[in-house]
């Protein structure tokens, strides 16, 4: 705990009514989505921020007293990125919400770090613009989060992710300095890239006060066609055929028989339950190029023994498929007290190896798994349901889990496609990062944050 003269120093700098003290308040600030066993220790002090000013003073402060800041956005990160584990000030973006500037001529939007994603999409698609990074949850995470993780999502195998859409940042040092990295132009080959390095650093080298973002052309039209398959081989040979037909899918995105079933249990869609798996292949671009797309898919669909394959154009209904792919991990939650998911990826040519290895992985520890992923990518979340707090299951998720990230490695993938590292990854790190990366990275750590103070023992 703070001494009680130190947070009386915060009431002279920052409004009372932006600063929670109840112990109530500040207990639900120390944890976030992620499913873990660790100790949290509550905040000390929740500060709700409004201003750049706000931000600096707090963090000048905190470093003069060597205080750990953990910055916040929605807490909806999966691997405890934002958890208090060393007590000290949670940094609360909620009040710093305003998009600051629409500019369609030239495609940028200037935003400040609370804004929630789905107010950019929404903004955006007024000027027939799009700003694409969609993490499942894109109508509750903030921009600074998403920056902070580089969130994807599924349409980032055609857009790419939070990191391709960075023009510039403005971000405040752990000891109050303002820093405006980037140019807002769409290239920039001036000096390093310092913005593409806050990006992912998940709030360990500075904090993100301001971003303007790039956005590009909203495709004229979509469509959404669904297609089961009996053998997962069958799945991953139709996504490599759709690739090579020449076409490039918005989105690739895959249910395994478990997470269909848990689906249907929970939130009936109307998703066959009988197959092994589910693509789900979103195309845009204009309509006059539709028909074309979506026959060459639905070619490489039953060349590869699709079954039941729909082409979906309604918007109702496409918008009824995506939420039953993205209620996978509510469905999933409901099937034990707890619920974790995992993202690992590999080259899409090993997404069969995977998706099997992660599901034999599982059955031997005997842990119920339902697999979902943005498989263009090669990315899949393993969503394990199970009693965290029974220890010999805790004990077989941690197998399962270091196994898992094994195999990734051997099929030449790595730990994480886009939920970060946080606290959850910290101790696997070394299968991926060779010991002189890590070294610089923890080198740029110190540069950054001398006196460690932002978002402590998270990444390291
Ligand atoms: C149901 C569900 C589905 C999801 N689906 C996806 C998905 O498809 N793809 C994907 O990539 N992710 C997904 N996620 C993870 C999550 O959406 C992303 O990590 C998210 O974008 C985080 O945003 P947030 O506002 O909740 O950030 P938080 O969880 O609050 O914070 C995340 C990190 O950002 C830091 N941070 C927050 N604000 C700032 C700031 N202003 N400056 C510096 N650091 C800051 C925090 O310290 C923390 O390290 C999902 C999560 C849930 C719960």
């Amino acid at each position: 705990m703070l001494l009680k003269s130190k947070t009386e120093q915060l009431k002279s700098f920052l409004k009372n009514e932006n600063l929670l003290f109840r112990e109530e308040e500040r207990y639900c600030y120390a944890e976030d989505s992620a499913n873990l066993r660790i100790e949290t220790v509550i905040p000390d002090v929740v500060v709700f921020v409004e201003t750049i000013e706000d931000v600096q003073n707090v963090l000048k402060y905190a470093n003069i007293h060597k205080i750990p800041v953990v910055p916040r956005g929605a807490g909806t990160n999966m691997v405890g990125s934002c958890v208090t584990n060393k007590g000290g000030i949670v940094l609360n973006f909620a009040k710093m919400n305003k998009i600051l500037e629409f500019n369609p001529d030239d495609m940028t939007m200037r935003v400040q770090p609370g804004v929630i994603l789905g107010d950019i999409k929404a903004l955006a698609e007024t000027e027939k613009l799009f700003y694409p990074p969609d993490p499942s949850n894109y109508k509750v995470s903030t921009i600074g989060g998403s920056i902070a993780q580089s969130s994807g999502g599924a349409r980032s195998f055609k857009y790419g992710t939070t990191k391709d859409y960075i023009l510039s940042l403005k971000v405040v040092l752990a000891d109050g300095t303002l820093v405006a990295l980037g140019s807002g132009t769409i290239k920039d080959a001036v000096g390093y890239h310092l913005n593409q390095l806050i990006v992912g650093s998940e709030g360990t080298l500075a904090v993100v006060v301001e971003a303007q973002l790039k956005l590009i052309p909203l495709p004229e039209t979509s469509v959404v066609v669904t297609a089961y398959f009996n053998d997962i081989e069958n799945a991953a040979g139709a996504v490599n055929g759709i690739i090579k037909e020449r076409v490039f899918p918005a989105t690739i995105d895959f249910m395994d028989k478990n997470s269909i079933s848990t689906v249907e249990k929970f939130y009936p869609s109307g998703l066959n339950t009988d197959k092994e798996c589910l693509l789900l292949i979103e195309i845009d671009g204009f309509e006059s190029s539709m028909d074309t797309q979506i026959q060459r898919v639905e070619k490489v669909l039953r060349e590869n023994g699709a079954a039941d394959i729909v082409c979906i154009s309604d918007k109702e209904q496409m918008e009824a498929v995506w939420t039953a792919r993205r209620a996978s991990y509510g469905a999933a939650a409901k099937l034990a007290p707890d619920i974790v998911t995992d993202d690992v990826i590999v080259p899409r040519s090993s997404l069969a190896k995977m998706v099997k290895g992660c599901r034999d992985i599982c059955e031997k520890y005997s842990l119920h798994v339902c697999i979902v992923g943005h498989v263009g990518d090669g990315n899949i979340h393993p969503q394990i349901a199970l009693n965290i707090e029974n220890d010999d299951e805790f004990k077989n998720l941690m197998s399962a889990k270091s196994e898992i990230y094994s195999l990734a490695v051997e099929l030449g993938g790595t730990i994480s496609a886009e939920h970060g590292v946080g606290l959850e990854k910290m101790s696997y790190i070394d299968k991926v990062l060779d010991k002189e990366s890590i070294e610089y990275m923890k080198r740029i750590k110190h540069l950054f944050d001398p006196n460690g103070i932002l978002n402590p023992n998270k990444i390291w």
